[in-house]
């Protein structure tokens, strides 16, 4: 069996989707009754592949907010209890969904393995962020040159590459995808030069002095609200893909030839019976979805019961090889640009 665990985008979407659900208590509650709400366990599902294995699954919410983010250990009681309540289900894979791995990488909780009396086994979660990572890459070198884009000939600015996704997607394009120049960004300086080691390339820029150059941008961080850019400088054309969450770049970013990708969702081969992506405004919410709950589902058909993406920038090539694979078998297709049809070749 393979979990989710999510949450909401804002307590204000949170109270109104729980409510048509059926949670009154909660979709009536403020902040604070929402912050001592214990996890839920939504919806139970079940997927078909092309090859005709049946998984089941269950989707949890763990009655986060991003409301809560500076509520430290709310946040952390959210996590944990979320895990607990899925390993108490007897999921064997569940995948960190949204804020949710963040805050067990940001705030450590791998310090924190015991939760009243269980101990949760580590195998039986993983982030996603191989999964996502390999889908950000596909939905580059599928969407670029379709826009006019010659990857061999681009500047790729990834915003966000000291990150878990940001430095296997620099790996991937540098060493796989071959683009001419890696545009390095993210805060601290020592990551990023760490980094630059690592690839044997790429250049150290700011995001004010990284836009202007790039031809393609991948966003890997959860960018401010106030970020403010300026769409005549940019390039064009120029591809943007909004790989964060929450995604919010398309209302900050217009113009001819900019075009506007949500990054790391992925499309299954046909309609699943859920409710669960409604939540989280999928334009098709019974076949998308985010690549990081796809990846706690393909793990399931792969019966490959372990915490494959752990830590933080422990994503190898091979692995994003082996999830890549098994994503396109077990039906799964990267969303492209609209007037794009779906790709499902590796
Ligand atoms: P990490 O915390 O590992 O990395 C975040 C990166 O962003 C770091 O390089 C950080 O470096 C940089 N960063 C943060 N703030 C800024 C800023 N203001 N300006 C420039 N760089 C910044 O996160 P992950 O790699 O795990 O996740 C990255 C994003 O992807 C998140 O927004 C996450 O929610 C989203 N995500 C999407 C998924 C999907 O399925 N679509 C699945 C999982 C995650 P520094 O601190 O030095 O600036």
């Amino acid at each position: 069996m393979f979990g989710l665990i999510g949450h909401p985008t804002s307590l204000k979407e949170a109270r109104s989707k729980l409510k048509k659900l059926g949670y009154d208590h909660l979709g009536e509650g403020d902040l604070d009754v929402w912050c001592s709400a214990p996890p839920q366990l939504i919806e139970k599902v079940q997927v078909v592949n092309p090859q005709g294995k049946v998984i089941q699954g269950a989707y949890i919410d763990s009655c986060f907010v991003p409301e809560m983010l500076s509520r430290f250990k709310t946040a952390r009681r959210k996590v944990l209890n979320a895990m607990e309540l899925a390993q108490k289900k007897g999921i064997n894979i569940t995948a960190l969904g949204g804020f949710t791995s963040i805050i067990f990488e940001n705030f450590n909780l791998l310090k924190h393995q015991h939760v009243r009396n269980t101990t949760l086994q580590w195998e039986r979660f993983t982030t996603g962020n191989t999964h996502t990572a390999w889908v950000i890459c596909r939905q580059l070198e599928i969407n670029a040159p379709s826009i006019g884009i010659d990857l061999k000939k681009a500047k790729v600015a990834v915003i966000g590459a000291t990150g878990d996704i940001g430095s296997a997607v620099c790996r991937w394009l540098s060493k796989r995808t071959g683009v001419r120049e890696l545009l390095l960004v993210a805060r601290q300086e020592k990551p990023l030069q760490d980094l630059q080691n690592e690839l044997g390339g790429g250049r150290i820029l700011s995001l004010e002095c990284a836009l202007p150059e790039a031809d393609a941008v991948i966003w890997v961080a959860s960018m401010p609200r106030t970020l403010e850019i300026d769409s005549s400088k940019l390039p064009n054309p120029c591809l943007m893909i909004d790989g964060g969450y929450p995604k919010n770049l398309d209302g900050k970013v217009s113009g001819e030839g900019i075009h506007v990708l949500e990054g790391g969702i992925v499309e299954f081969f046909k309609d699943i019976n859920w409710s669960i992506m409604e939540l989280a405004e999928m334009e098709k919410p019974y076949r998308q979805m985010f690549a990081c709950f796809a990846e706690g589902m393909i793990l399931e058909f792969e019966n490959c019961h372990t915490n494959f993406s752990w830590g933080r920038n422990n994503i190898t090539l091979e692995k994003m090889d082996f999830i890549g694979k098994a994503s396109v078998k077990n039906g799964f297709s990267t969303l492209n640009l609209k007037n794009q049809l779906q790709v499902t070749v590796a």
